[in-house]
């Protein structure tokens, strides 16, 4: 900033505020307290913290989106002076008002979806943490952006990095995108040694600190399928374009290969709020304390091809491409219901993967679809997979 200039503040908005990335994005902001005023912040069930949040951050408004009992948070909210909508209505009327400089949506599953149509729509850029998004209606998603003139900034630490690694290229000057992979909690074990995993070990991710169900999504590789799927319509990328690799190590967060062989990756530690900050300050990138990388101090970094056979969720993403449509929208309804039931340990791990290709398998796709149609299937898939668990258990 040259001397004499106004700096701005950036209007901002959370959704899921109260969640792993909600909290590391109030973190971020907490640093640069000047270049931000926060508009609305919104909870699911997690009424105290975001009390405490609006006590710091002074929003204009609140939602709670889950059902937490009326009477005393009211009250509480009004002495701060902030208001308090509720319920899912509350969310599209915040989402539905515009004007902000920017929201983050960090919403977890396709409740995320009609918010965000409603914002693009309303012309704010949008920086997405919640990829269910651009599973179930990635087409329709990025044209709404592309309508209303504003943009999708990733947050994904491995969308950040090819976004970051195609700042000043070409969409044709790229050959191949490497989406990189921890491989998660059980790279280790064979696919026979897997019945038995549990949930406790499944929540253990080796690098990354990341909400419960990207946290499973993850030991599964579905969230891997699900990033490929993104990956496809944030970068307008053919699906044969886009390469999985296993690295254990999370110190190279996604590359790309170009036409000249020439090979971009984006690096650092493996810490949220690094990509949070850049998706936060694009154009720009802000001054940050968030770790540093020794490289004299990493033994090695490696890289594996995924072993599609220990991990049937990533085949299942690649399918549910293909199939296009309504297909992605029923992955990832399946998806939330079957991690679910592993989380409250009523399926085994193998399971999730099950399900949700039986799920599919039963699905008749509807091309070139609308918001309803989406919606429909991933309201069907979600009670498919609840019917065939029951009929299970
Ligand atoms: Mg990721």
């Amino acid at each position: 900033m040259t001397s004499g200039e106004e700096m701005n503040s950036k209007k901002l908005t959370i959704w899921g505020s109260t969640g792993s990335i909600g909290r590391q994005t109030l973190d971020v902001v907490d640093r640069y307290p000047e270049r931000f005023e926060i508009v609305s912040l919104t909870a699911h069930h997690n009424a105290s913290l975001l009390l405490e949040q609006a006590r710091k951050f002074r929003p204009r408004d609140v939602v709670i989106t889950g059902g937490v009992r009326e009477g005393k948070w009211e009250e509480e909210f009004r002495r701060l002076g902030v208001k308090l909508l509720r319920g899912k209505d509350g969310l599209l009327e915040i989402a539905a008002r515009g004007g902000e400089d920017l929201i983050v949506n960090a919403l977890v599953g396709g409740v995320g979806l009609e918010p965000t149509l409603m914002a693009l729509g309303a012309g704010v850029p949008i920086a997405l943490a919640n990829k269910e998004v651009l599973v179930m209606a990635g087409e329709l998603v990025t044209m709404e952006a592309e309508k209303h003139g504003t943009v999708l900034l990733p947050v994904d630490s491995e969308h950040s990095a090819i976004f970051q690694c195609l700042q000043g290229e070409e969409n044709k000057s790229i050959r191949k995108i490497l989406l990189t992979a921890s491989g998660g909690p059980f790279l280790k074990r064979n696919k026979s040694e897997l019945s038995n995993v549990t949930v406790e070990e499944a929540l253990a991710h080796p690098n990354w600190r990341m909400g419960k169900k990207v946290t499973i999504d993850s030991a599964t590789l579905m969230n891997k399928g699900f990033e490929v799927i993104e990956a496809r319509w944030l970068f307008g990328i053919d699906p044969d374009k886009i390469e999985v690799v296993i690295h254990p190590q999370s110190i190279i967060h996604s590359m790309v290969e170009f036409v000249d062989g020439s090979i971009k990756a984006q690096m650092g530690v493996p810490d949220m709020r690094i990509p949070i900050s850049y998706a936060l300050a694009y154009p720009e990138r802000w001054a940050g304390d968030y770790g540093w990388m020794d490289f004299t101090k990493i033994k090695r970094l490696e890289f594996f091809p995924p072993d599609m056979e220990k991990y049937p969720a990533l085949k299942l993403a690649y399918r549910a491409l293909g199939m296009g449509g309504t297909a992605p929208a029923v992955l990832s309804g399946a998806d939330e219901i079957a991690v679910d039931f592993f989380i409250s340990k009523k399926i085994s791990f193998p399971e999730i993967s099950q399900i949700i290709g039986e799920v599919l398998n039963s699905h008749k796709v509807i091309l070139r679809p609308d918001i309803d149609d989406i919606l429909q299937a991933y309201h069907w898939a979600r009670e498919v997979a609840l019917r065939q668990i029951e009929t299970n258990l």
